[in-house]
């Protein structure tokens, strides 16, 4: 899988970051789901090679505004657009009716039709590739982390199996290897009963705002990626008093410590962290402070940059 960052701030977008959105993409083709889609997100999306049209489906992890507001602009484009094919949008109950009646308000017609699925009543939404899950998060208001988790990766012939059957080479396991079903000595054959995966599944997990990481304890043991928020230091937090429901960079990267997470990936950073060296606090100061107790793969996400998570488990960021 893959990552592009789309907005990496928190609340308010700066010239160079965004408010939140992250696009998770299938390892194989241009499939993709994008988490949280704050107000902006479809400018941001013009700057990447990601289509509406390849879409999948949308996640959002909570109600507040920096996570969302982005959503009817977005949809009316796909619109716009041409998308035919059905959308998919898992999103907190209570902001249902702020959708629907924002479209039939601004008198916007969707040439596609629009799932709008409770948040609240997610047990696993599957593709054919993927199956997302939650985790339940703690902040000022319900929150949760969605886990992508790959289907089958990779697929290739059982050619043990189709050996053992006495299935012969040739154009039947050409068919077979794309998941047809065929006929064979007069038994239907299903392609996917002989394809196997050829790689562990590979899992993400991209979270929402939450001032708890050890919530994540469980679903972070062997997982590949963990996105996580780290909207302040120890520093700003001492002297401003609070994290409002949000964690620092000290918090997450002891939990990633401990829970062994291979790639940590810190986002949703608070305006006042510069990218000038010129000023301060400088957003180095987050990277410094995690570092200080995480010995795996940081990255500190940045707009618009896109991340391969490799078959060597490295998640490195792209050229
Ligand atoms: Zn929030």
């Amino acid at each position: 899988m893959d990552l592009l960052f789309l907005g990496t701030s928190a609340g308010v977008p700066t010239k160079a970051r965004n408010v939140s959105a992250t696009a998770v993409i299938e390892a194989s083709g241009s499939h993709w789901y994008l988490v949280d889609c704050g107000e902006g997100t479809q400018h941001r999306l013009l700057h990447t090679p990601l289509s509406i049209r390849d879409l999948r489906a949308i996640f959002i992890t909570h109600v507040h505004g920096d996570h969302c507001f982005g959503l009817p602009g977005l949809l009316a484009s796909a619109g716009m657009s041409g998308r035919t094919q059905p959308l998919e949008v898992i999103l907190p109950a209570a902001l249902h009716d702020w959708v629907r009646q924002g479209l039939v308000a601004s008198d916007t017609f969707l040439p596609f039709e629009l799932r709008l699925l409770p948040l609240e009543e997610l047990i696993a939404w599957r593709s054919e590739t993927l199956q997302v899950t939650t985790v339940q998060l703690s902040h000022r208001v319900p929150s949760v982390g969605f886990v992508f988790t790959e289907i089958n990766p990779e697929p290739r012939l059982d050619i043990q199996r189709l050996d053992a059957e006495g299935i012969p080479r040739g154009p039947l396991w050409g068919e077979l290897a794309k998941g047809l079903t065929v006929t064979f000595n007069g038994q239907l054959l299903n392609g996917n009963d002989y394809l196997r995966p050829s790689r562990p599944p590979q899992r993400v997990i991209v979270c929402g705002d939450n001032d708890k990481p050890e919530l994540l304890a469980a679903v972070a043991r062997g997982a590949d990626v963990l996105v996580h928020e780290a909207t302040f230091t120890q520093a700003v937090v001492e002297r401003t008093g609070g994290t409002f429901g949000h964690s620092t960079a000290a918090e997450v990267a002891r939990f990633a410590e401990a829970a062994g997470v291979r790639n940590l990936v810190l986002t949703h950073f608070s305006a006042r962290y510069q990218n000038d060296p010129r000023r301060s606090p400088h957003i180095d100061t987050v990277r410094d402070e995690a570092l200080a107790h995480y010995s795996g793969q940081l990255t500190l996400a940045q707009d618009l940059q896109r991340y391969h998570l490799g078959r060597n488990g490295r998640l490195e960021a792209s050229a």
